[in-house]
This record gives C-alpha cells, sequence and structure tokens, in this order.
C-alpha cells in the first residue's frame, strides 16, 4: 500500500521476480482494459482520468478471480488493491472462504512533497493519462480519505509493516526485503 508515486507498481515488480509469485496490479490491469477498449475499459476510463476510484463492485469483480487463481498458484503480491475499506473487508471474505490469509502488508511512506516531485517526473517519462497536476492533486485527495484509513485497520490485525520509501528503488527494494524477512522467517 502507498500513495500514488510511492513506488507500489516498481516495489511490487521487483518483489514479485524476488519472490517468485505473481504481482497483481489493479491500475495495470485498468489501463489494459482501457487500451483494448473493452466494455470494463470504456465504463472505467473517464473515472481513472478524473483521479476518482472505480466502484467497489467492479473491482472485486476484477480481482476476485485472479487473486483466487494466484492463491492456487503459490501466491501473490497485491498492487492498489484493496484501497477502500470495502474493499479490504470483502476481500478479507473471499480469502477466508478459501482458507488463505495475507501474510503482510507493507506501507511504502513517502513524504507529500517528494510525491509531488516524483509524479511530476513520471508524468513526463510515461505519459500516464492521470499523472496531470489537477489529477494529481485528486489522486493524492482519495488516497487520503478513502485509503489511509486501511492502515489502522492492517495495524489492528498485526499485518502493518511501514517502510520509509523516500529512498531511491534499490534502498527501498531493501528495505520492503528487511521487513517481509522480520515478519516471515524462512
Ligand atoms: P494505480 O496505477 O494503482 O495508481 O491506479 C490508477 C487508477 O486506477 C486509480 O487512480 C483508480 O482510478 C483506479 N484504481 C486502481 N486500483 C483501484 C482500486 N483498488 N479501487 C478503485 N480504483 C482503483
Amino acid at each position: 500500500m502507498g500513495p500514488p508515486g510511492s513506488g507500489k507498481g516498481t516495489q511490487g515488480a521487483l518483489l514479485a521476480k524476488d519472490l517468485g509469485i505473481e504481482h497483481i496490479a489493479v491500475g495495470d490491469l485498468l489501463r489494459a482494459e482501457v487500451d483494448a477498449g473493452t466494455s470494463l475499459g470504456r465504463q472505467v476510463a473517464a473515472t481513472m482520468q478524473a483521479g476518482d476510484l472505480i466502484s467497489d463492485d467492479l473491482i472485486t469483480e476484477l480481482m476476485a478471480p485472479k487473486v483466487t487463481k494466484a492463491a492456487q498458484n503459490g501466491g501473490y503480491i497485491l498492487d492498489g488493491f484493496p484501497r477502500t475499506l470495502m474493499q479490504a473487508v470483502s476481500a478479507r471474505q473471499t480469502a477466508d472462504e478459501f482458507n488463505v490469509d495475507a501474510d503482510i502488508v507493507i506501507w511504502l511512506d513517502v513524504s507529500p512533497q517528494a510525491l509531488i516531485a516524483r509524479l511530476a517526473g513520471r508524468a513526463g517519462e510515461q505519459g500516464r493519462a492521470d499523472d496531470t497536476a489537477e489529477t494529481i492533486s485528486r489522486r493524492l485527495q482519495v488516497y487520503e480519505e478513502a485509503t489511509r484509513p486501511l492502515l489502522d485497520y492492517y495495524q489492528g490485525r498485526g499485518l502493518l509493516a511501514t517502510v520509509d520509501a523516500s529512498g531511491d528503488t534499490s534502498d527501498v527494494h531493501a528495505a520492503v526485503m528487511a521487513a517481509i524477512g522480520q515478519r516471515l522467517p524462512a
């Protein structure tokens, strides 16, 4: 978990490679639907462009089969999901049904100033439609309102590990691996 620009995508991909598990990045899945012009893509494009969240129902429908399949194949790292309390509760219900549970929730913690600078840089490099100044500020606001409360939820379940994600990619990756090593000794 982490705000936009905290490095979820980069760190998720590195982690999946190191651990040999699947990286399920909701934003990437949604962008692929938009690019392919599917009916789901057409439904979500404007909302993503505005920096708002897609409805919990649509996200749960998209995620449930992917997660349950990955769970049967040795595990997964979720990137960008859950993002609301409702998504977290419904993910837990699905996990309970399949008798699986999250091992760890990693929060990539970065100061708002650093985030804005990173997102502005990414806008130049990747050309993401939702990296405009206006959308960035909306996405940060949505994160504060809808997603930050999940930190308490996962803290309460004893799953949360906070990692300082303001350094460069390899430092953050090392810190993430250390947090996992502490919680899940080999
Ligand atoms: P991301 O690539 O994770 O920054 O996600 C890009 C956009 O996809 C977000 O700004 C939302 O519009 C949408 N999105 C991604 N994950 C979720 C989620 N779990 N719930 C609702 N909308 C999401």
